[in-house]
């Protein structure tokens, strides 16, 4: 890989802040996008802006052909067997709070449960325990280990407290870790149980197969995969998405309206209320496309050869305490200093140009478990390079010396 190409498609890293160079290691919270991506979407106003779906102009015929044809590309991108089992939304977000109130709405009954674990995002725990409120279920929790894995001890007598949904992260946003989601997912299918699968940490880590995976719904984020914000992918099993009431109720997802009575559109539209966000689709197929021509593997591979080398760096710093130490895990280093508020080492390393996150990472609970209230957040991407990891290294070194 020759990150010095890569990093010329990325015009956002040529830039000072605070007078330094810009190192930009929060690639967790989002990634940054290619010129191609940037490209596809003016390109998209200047020629084709018209809604999808709509009308018989030709430019309206343009985008929804253009809409549909990466309806495809994700398709591919993530195997799944048909075209209408890919569902567009705003982001992972809503894939998960669609899933949670259809669901909810015409499987869960009081004394059932939810199974989700210890490490998921507020968005993959508070759609959830809403919905066991609305219907006097249970939300179970699989816990978490020191080393940030899953305690998968009581996994067996956690599935038999009539487990409805199991939704569980692949990847942990604050822990980098990658869970065993296929050995959770045939446990989960011996019992009937379907499985959501949060993919919005590892959709640009990782290949994502989803038959080879067999999960039941899987949701990501355009905007974590070099694509914009406010798009993303729900992926659903036909044969469950058939069975799914519309979540939102307006134009598209219909197939018929009398002020009496309407009925319903055929997947995937009966998902998709409203306009379309046409130009983010265009780009998730760019940004695929974008990731596809670098190779999926040699991205793992390379960020993990970072993973390896900030964390021997990072080791060699006195009064360093990782939270995340998983066998495997993606380029997630989430840390503090000994006796020093993640904040400071955060502002610290603001000013010298190195943007990182600090916080609880939307994952309070596993904050309280962990004992802590946040964590200093490295995460990187392909086009960082281990000259930067030795500039964040110096950082955390200056603001160590400032702090402690
Ligand atoms: N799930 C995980 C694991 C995440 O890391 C995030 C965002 O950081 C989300 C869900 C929510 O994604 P979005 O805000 O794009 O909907």
């Amino acid at each position: 890989m020759d990150t010095t190409l890569i990093r010329n498609d990325f015009p956002i890293l040529h830039q000072n802040v605070n007078g330094k160079p810009l190192v930009y290691l929060d690639n967790t919270a989002t990634t940054q996008k290619p010129q191609v991506v940037i490209d596809r979407i003016s390109d998209y106003y200047e020629t084709i802006n018209s809604n999808a779906h709509r009308g018989t102009h030709t430019l309206g015929r343009i985008a929804t052909e253009k809409l549909e044809s990466a309806r495809t590309t994700v398709q591919k991108f993530i195997n799944a067997k048909e075209q209408h089992e890919i569902i567009f939304t705003k982001g992972t977000t809503e894939g998960i709070n669609l899933v949670a109130q259809t669901f909810a709405q015409q499987f869960l009954n009081e004394g059932d449960s939810v199974l989700i674990s210890a490490m998921e995002h507020h968005a993959n725990i508070v759609p959830w325990q809403q919905m066991c409120k609305q219907k006097k279920a249970n939300l179970l929790v699989i816990p978490v280990l020191e080393t940030g894995d899953l305690d998968l001890s009581n996994i067996d007598e956690l599935f038999s407290k009539n487990v409805k949904m199991l939704a569980v992260t692949h990847i942990s946003n604050v822990l980098g870790t990658i869970n065993p989601i296929e050995l959770l997912i045939e446990k989960a299918h011996a019992k009937n149980i379907p499985v959501l699968i949060d993919a919005a940490q590892s959709v640009a880590h990782e290949t994502i197969d989803v038959q080879k995976m067999d999960c039941d719904f899987l949701v990501f984020s355009a905007h974590k995969m070099y694509a914009p914000m406010g798009i993303g992918v729900l992926y659903g099993k036909s044969e469950w998405l058939n069975k799914l009431p519309p979540y939102q109720f307006g134009g598209e997802m219909i197939s018929e309206v009398r002020f009496e009575e309407s009925t319903f559109n055929e997947l995937p539209y009966k998902f998709e209320t409203g306009t379309p966000n046409v130009d983010g689709i265009l780009a998730i197929e760019t940004a695929i496309q974008y990731m596809q021509k670098i190779g999926l593997k040699q991205i793992a591979d390379y960020e993990h050869k970072l993973l390896t080398y900030a964390t021997e760096k990072l080791n060699e710093i006195d009064d360093i305490i990782f939270h995340g130490t998983a066998k495997n895990k993606i380029a997630v280093l989430s840390f503090n200093l000994k006796d020093v508020h993640h904040s400071d080492v955060g502002v610290i390393l603001d000013q010298l140009g190195i943007a990182v996150r600090t916080g609880d990472h939307c994952a309070q609970p596993l904050m309280r478990i962990l004992g802590i209230s946040g964590t200093v957040r490295a995460s990187f991407a392909f086009y960082n390079t281990k000259e930067e990891i030795d500039v964040f290294i110096e950082g955390v070194k200056t603001a160590k010396k400032m702090l402690q």
